[in-house]
């Protein structure tokens, strides 16, 4: 039987934890050969196992996605190691919110290198894979996570909120430029998913909104988002779901 994404080979930012697991999981179950990126290698040692004892192929990469040279030499991993990528999630990311009269000034940078030149780099680093791939076999896709708050106002979200919007701009962009090239560029913009991503947030306002509106509603969970990115990926060559925006069905 050929699953819909047998002999694609996809690399996931972010896989040791939250969308970008589940997404990895969700990618292998549709027949794509995974290579996961993060800080933690111990996390993704483990998500490799799981995989492997599932009978699917995953590959670990110790990668900080604000270095250039780790991001360069993971491409040369995966081409070396599993082969040429047909599909990049860019998922890597984190959000510190805080009143914008606090100067964080620190976490405005650490924002704006993860979310937004940390996936330049990652799509530098990959483009040239996804071309290729696309000549080769038609369908190549670049999958960018956003978030609502690329669209939505909430207090104290400017600095991640400009992250996430100039995101989905890129990846506007991005299509516009790629797309006659049968590289597909998708930017997904979740509402609130149940992850590691407000273990971080340091501003008690913003825990408070936040612990709130997971007691007022069912948030999202990581798998509802890897189901949209799966099936983005997975839809015939010539349709190019451009932008999806997934939310709990209670939030506003
Ligand atoms: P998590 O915190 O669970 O995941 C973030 C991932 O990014 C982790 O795997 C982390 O791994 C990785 N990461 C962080 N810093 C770096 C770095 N310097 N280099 C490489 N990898 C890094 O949260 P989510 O799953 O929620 O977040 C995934 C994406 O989804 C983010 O872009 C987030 O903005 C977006 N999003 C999330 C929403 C939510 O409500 N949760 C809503 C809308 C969008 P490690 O620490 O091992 O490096």
């Amino acid at each position: 039987t050929t699953l819909p994404l047998s002999g694609r080979i996809a690399v996931i930012t972010g896989a040791s934890s939250g969308i970008g697991a589940a997404t990895a999981q969700r990618l292998v179950s549709l027949g794509a050969k995974v290579a996961l990126l993060a800080r933690r290698k111990s996390k993704l040692d483990a998500l490799v196992a799981e995989i492997t004892a599932a009978g699917g192929t995953a590959l670990a990469i110790e990668v900080d996605v604000t270095s250039p040279e780790q991001v360069a030499a993971a491409a040369a991993t995966v081409t070396a190691e599993l082969g040429r990528a047909s599909i990049l999630i860019n998922n890597a990311g984190v959000m510190l919110p805080a009143p914008i009269t606090e100067t964080r000034v620190n976490d405005w940078e650490s924002m704006i290198d993860l979310n937004l030149t940390g996936a330049l780099r990652v799509i530098g680093a990959f483009t040239p894979a996804l071309t290729a791939s696309a000549q080769e076999n038609g369908v190549a896709d670049l999958v960018n996570i956003s978030s609502i708050a690329a669209q939505n106002v909430f207090p104290s979200f400017a600095v991640y909120s400009a992250t996430k919007a100039a995101i989905s701009h890129l990846s506007r962009h991005l299509r516009a430029e790629l797309g006659p090239a049968d590289v597909r560029v998708s930017m997904i913009e979740p509402g609130l998913v149940e992850t590691e991503l407000a273990s971080h947030v340091t501003d008690p306002a913003v825990t408070d909104w936040i612990n709130g509106a997971a007691q007022a509603m069912t948030l999202l969970k990581s798998e509802d988002i890897a189901e949209t990115i799966g099936f983005t990926v997975a839809l015939p060559r010539h349709v190019n779901l451009q932008q999806v925006t997934v939310m709990p069905t209670h939030q506003v």
